[in-house]
This record gives C-alpha cells, sequence and structure tokens, in this order.
C-alpha cells in the first residue's frame, strides 16, 4: 500500500491555521515591528547548479551568492558515496552518539578531520551552529572565572555561545590586534583564565584574521585561541587545511564546518584528546542530538579524499577573486579588506543595497544584500562570493552587469 497524505486544498479551512493560537496575536506583532524596519526575509526555493549556476523559478542565473566555493555540492563523488552509504547503512543513526548513534564510520571519519587539520582529535558535530552554540558554553563551564575576548565581528553562533555561558564577552576591534592586546592586559589579567574567539576568515567580510599574531598573542597572555574556520576550510591553508595550519600546534580549538567548500554538511571540532574527551562528556549541543546520519559522513568522507589534490581549484578560484578586486576597484567600489574568495561590494545604505541586488538579480546575477543585523548599521553590502566553476568570463559579465546598473 502506498502511503498518501491528506491533500492540502488551496483556501480550505486547515485544522490548524494562522490566528487560532494563543500567541499568533503575539508572532504578528513581532513580525509587524521587523516589518517595518524593513527586515522580514521570505525563503525562496533555489536550485544550486554546477558551473556556478543557480536556478530560481525558470530563470538560470550566474550565482555569487553561495558558499559551495570548490563545487562539491553538485560533485558526483560526493553524492555517489553519500547515497552508498545509505543503501549500507541506513538513512538515520538511530540515537544521540552517547547511546548507539556512533558507528565505525563516525569514529574513522572523525580521525581523518584530526588529520587533516593536524590535531590530536576531532569531533563532529550536526552543523557549524551548533558546534559554536555547543562547545563554547561547554569550555567555559570548565573554566571558572575566565575573561573572554571575541573580534566584533564573529559569527552569530559564537556569540550565541557566550551567550549561553552568561559571560560578558570584551570586544575587540575587528581584526585589531593591539587592541586585543590592550584588553587582554587590562581585563585578562585578574581572571583565573583568558579565552580567544575569532575566525580565520571572516564570512561577511572575506579578510583573513592574522593568525600567527593570534597564537603569539595568546601564549604571551596565557590564554586559549578559539579560531572558526568556516569560510578557510578547504579553500586556504595547505592543501585546503586551513589557516591554523600554518601554526601547526598553536591554537588551542579550531572549528569549521563541512557545508561550504566541503559540499556537505555538518561541522568539526579539532584540537588535543582531551578537549575532546571532555566535550563528548560537556557539550550539550553534541550529547544531546542524534548523531550525523550515514548519507552526511559519506559526503564528508568523498570531500576528504578530493581535498589534497584541488590546488588548481583553489588557485583558480584566488585568480577570479584577484579579478573581482581589481574590477571593482576601477569602478570605484569599496571591497573593505577582502583577500579571500568572499569579496564585499560596500554600498552603505540598505535600501540600495537591496536595489542593486535586485537589478542584478533582474540580469541574470545572484548577488545577495547582507543588511543590519546580519551586517552593522551603515555597512550594506552585496556579498558576493565565488565559486570554482565560475571562468573569468563570469566574472567580467558579473562586473559589467554591475556597472551598468549602478
Ligand atoms: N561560523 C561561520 C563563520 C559561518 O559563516 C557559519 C555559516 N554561515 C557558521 C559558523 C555556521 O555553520 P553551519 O552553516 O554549518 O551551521
Amino acid at each position: 500500500m502506498r502511503w498518501a497524505l491528506p491533500a492540502i486544498v488551496p483556501g480550505a479551512r486547515l485544522p490548524y491555521r494562522a490566528g487560532m493560537s494563543r500567541i499568533d496575536s503575539h508572532l504578528e506583532a513581532a513580525l509587524a515591528r521587523v516589518e517595518r524596519a524593513g527586515q522580514r526575509r521570505v525563503l525562496r526555493p533555489t536550485a544550486l547548479l554546477a558551473g556556478g549556476r543557480v536556478q530560481r523559478g525558470a530563470r538560470t542565473m550566474l550565482d555569487f551568492s553561495s558558499n559551495d566555493y570548490l563545487g562539491l555540492a553538485r560533485h558526483p563523488l560526493l553524492a555517489d558515496r553519500a547515497a552508498h552509504w545509505a543503501a549500507r547503512d541506513g538513512s538515520g543513526s538511530g540515537a544521540s552518539r552517547l547511546v548507539t548513534g556512533t558507528s565505525e564510520g563516525h569514529l574513522a571519519l572523525e580521525r581523518r578531520i584530526a588529520a587533516f587539520k593536524h590535531c590530536e582529535a576531532a569531533l563532529l558535530f550536526a552543523s557549524g551552529w551548533q558546534a559554536n552554540a555547543a562547545v563554547i558554553p561547554a569550555l567555559l563551564a570548565a573554566l571558572p572565572g575566565a575573561a573572554v575576548f571575541t573580534d566584533r565581528l564573529i559569527h552569530a553562533s559564537m556569540h550565541a555561545g557566550v551567550a549561553m555561558a552568561g559571560i560578558r564577552q570584551h570586544r575587540f576591534r575587528h581584526n585589531d590586534l593591539d587592541h586585543l592586546e590592550a584588553l587582554l592586559a587590562e581585563k585578562g589579567a585578574g581572571a583565573s583564565s583568558r579565552l580567544i574567539l575569532t575566525e580565520s576568515v571572516f564570512s561577511m567580510d572575506g579578510d583573513r584574521a592574522d593568525v600567527a599574531r593570534l597564537a603569539a598573542i595568546a601564549e604571551r597572555h596565557d590564554a586559549a585561541l578559539f579560531i572558526d574556520e568556516a569560510h578557510a576550510t578547504g579553500v586556504l591553508g595547505p592543501q585546503g587545511r586551513g589557516l591554523s595550519a600554518l601554526v601547526p600546534g598553536r591554537v588551542d580549538i579550531v572549528m569549521g564546518t563541512f557545508s561550504k567548500a566541503l559540499g556537505g554538511f555538518g561541522a568539526y571540532v579539532a584540537g588535543s584528546q582531551v578537549l575532546i574527551d571532555y566535550l563528548v562528556n560537556a557539550a550539550s549541543g553534541f550529547i544531546f542530538t542524534t548523531a550525523p546520519p550515514p548519507a552526511v559522513l559519506g559526503a564528508i568522507d568523498a570531500a576528504l579524499d578530493l581535498m589534497p589534490a584541488m590546488d588548481a581549484q583553489r588557485a583558480h578560484l584566488a585568480g577570479l577573486a584577484d579579478r573581482l578586486r581589481a574590477g571593482l576597484s576601477r569602478l570605484g567600489y569599496d571591497h573593505g579588506a577582502s583577500s579571500t574568495q568572499i569579496v564585499p561590494v560596500m554600498i552603505g545604505p540598505e535600501e540600495k543595497a537591496m536595489a542593486l541586488s535586485t537589478r542584478l538579480e533582474e540580469a541574470g546575477f545572484l548577488a545577495a544584500a547582507i543588511r543590519p543585523p546580519t551586517v552593522p548599521p551603515g555597512t550594506s553590502r552585496l556579498r558576493l562570493a565565488l565559486r570554482a566553476g565560475h571562468s573569468v568570463e563570469d566574472v567580467d559579465a558579473l562586473l559589467a552587469a554591475i556597472e551598468a546598473h549602478s
């Protein structure tokens, strides 16, 4: 017998509908406030295509908004291995890791990730958001009286982690390591321990942290260093091992994702064996969630196979980014301190950024506008992200479109 879901007839009275719940009126009021602030967002179905394209509705567009930097999200090896592992081991993992959810596959993959990151051990997480939100409060639970130092532009998930720990953070100006040192001296000296949280590549600016200097500062001030490598993993560092690989053994906690350059889903945290053993026992977002399923593991395994041989794609991406930045400069656009595959086009006012993004979309280019609260007020921008499937001609076409629609 086939399963049949009851048909949903447009306009029919559904068993549950807006206005029925006791909280809907509150939610409507909250949404109205978001709307009035011009910040209401909607979901738009989009299909990621090979060759640096996406499809929305009937329209195929050049895509400068996804994080599929190396084109692996459509790579047949990943899709095949995901299918193979699912066919072999099932669609679900059955339970959380500490119950019955740990397979040989999880442990083997964690050993592979540790080797990839030149660390003693690694741990898989369901997503990057979850990793940051789980690991940071777990660490701080073991460090009573710790002082936490964060770059002003760290990702929302790291803020969530610090907030969960109930600790006030000392925020240093973005990538201003003199400011970090001054704060460490002022606020860190009297604390029982110190933790620095930052990213190696900043997601909305495409600039890099000076990881070697950060490591030296951390050592000088006896601070632990946590680096989010979500946008560096797969793209930067030797064989795509991230920028922490440039300072082996000097970053205490390295986090990264499989959802961007590695074309899959999920995240890792890598460091010492003690760190990982502790997290297995203390990180609630690891303990109380279902283990990543076989298909997700298969895709990660295949992406790790491909990593060492992708230097050509990494060099191609870097070349495209240089060309894009040079072209934007010629057009008089500020691209901040970008030095990676992420290139912001600084616009300023939210409405201007939204309008340019809309005109580009009509012309066949997906270049998402990023606005507050994702970026600070007055710094709305197009966040352009390059994909290895782009050609030089694609970048030139985008530049011509930006010029024509500015
Ligand atoms: N950290 C950074 C810097 C990110 O940009 C993101 C994703 N946008 C995350 C963490 C969260 O990763 P995920 O998408 O796997 O939840």
